[in-house]
């Protein structure tokens, strides 16, 4: 069994981007530069804000934050996002979510334009996706292909299973499998038999957010698990809290041939691939 390190594949690709980045300003263009919008104190928010400036600044991008109370209204965060559009200095435009119950998150979302929104969540690359146009992916499913490729090689003619079908991860990542020409199946909370279904398949996503739902019993023997899940359980010993996968580890490292580790698997990734975006939006310029 393999335990696939996504913190060492983020890495690589992380100094591929930063190298990427010097060949860009030598050749005398500007540094990629993403807005990060943060409305509201939620903590796990300000942890993930405060990582992705710290990874874009390792990276050479430069990163512009713009930090609002949580009292925001729709129309204020409407504006800004508007100002960011036109900005020729802003390559790229991330709203952190989730956004304070006063704002309708869709709506900001389709408010950005396409060609900036480096999450791949506006309804455009979301058809871009599904059609199998060039867009921006989500970051999540786009670390976890990188990491499958990497891990499997060509994917085509694989059985991969989906667990969950949200518009941030299940869905984006049955797109970049059915484009890789995997055989893909999507679960989620009205599947019928889920064992089954996991039977069945060369490669598991699990996106759910349930700890440890998917049971070693339940995976194919040489299957790839790819473990998406971040769930925060008490530690055994009643002191404190871990954070567990999706997918009960040690049960599911008996019977895989490869799987991700939680922390240390799908999460760098997302970060690295942020920057993926960035530098891309910043080339279409
Ligand atoms: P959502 O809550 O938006 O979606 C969860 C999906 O799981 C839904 O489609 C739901 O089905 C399905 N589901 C729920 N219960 C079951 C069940 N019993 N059996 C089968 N399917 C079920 O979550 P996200 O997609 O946003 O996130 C999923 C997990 O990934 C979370 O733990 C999240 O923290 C983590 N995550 C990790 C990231 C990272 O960088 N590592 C980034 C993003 C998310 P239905 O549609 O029918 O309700």
């Amino acid at each position: 069994m393999q335990i696939i390190d996504g913190k060492a594949h983020a890495l690589r690709l992380r100094a591929d981007i930063a190298q990427q980045v010097i060949a860009r300003t030598a050749a005398g263009a500007r540094a990629p530069a993403l807005a990060v919008v943060l409305v509201g104190e939620d903590p796990a928010s300000q942890v993930y804000v405060r990582s992705k400036i710290a990874a874009c600044a390792e990276a050479g991008i430069t990163s512009i934050e713009h930090r609002r109370d949580a009292t925001l209204s729709e129309a204020e965060l409407l504006a800004l996002v508007d100002q960011l559009n036109r900005d020729p200095a802003v390559d790229g435009i991330l709203v952190q979510l989730p956004l304070p119950a006063q704002i309708d998150s869709a709506r900001v979302i389709a408010a950005i334009d396409p060609d900036k929104d480096v999450d791949g969540f506006h309804p455009v690359n979301a058809g871009r996706l599904a059609t199998g146009l060039d867009g921006f992916v989500p970051c999540t499913p786009l670390g976890c292909l990188r990491l499958l490729q990497s891990t499997l090689g060509d994917l085509s003619g694989a059985e991969a299973l989906v667990i969950g079908r949200s518009n941030i991860v299940g869905r984006p990542m049955a797109s970049l499998l059915i484009s890789a020409s995997a055989t893909v199946t999507v679960a989620h909370s009205r599947s019928r038999d889920l064992p089954a279904l996991t039977r069945r398949a060369d490669i598991v996503i699990a996106a759910v957010g349930r700890p440890e739902m998917v049971r070693g019993a339940w995976l194919k023997p040489g299957c790839t698990v790819i473990d998406v899940g971040v769930n925060r359980v008490p530690k055994e010993s009643g002191q404190g809290t871990r954070l567990v996968g999706d997918v009960a580890f040690s049960e599911a490292a008996d019977v895989a041939a490869h799987i991700t580790p939680v922390p240390g698997g799908v999460g760098p990734m997302t970060i690295a691939c942020l920057l993926e975006n960035t530098l891309k939006a910043a080339a279409r310029a």
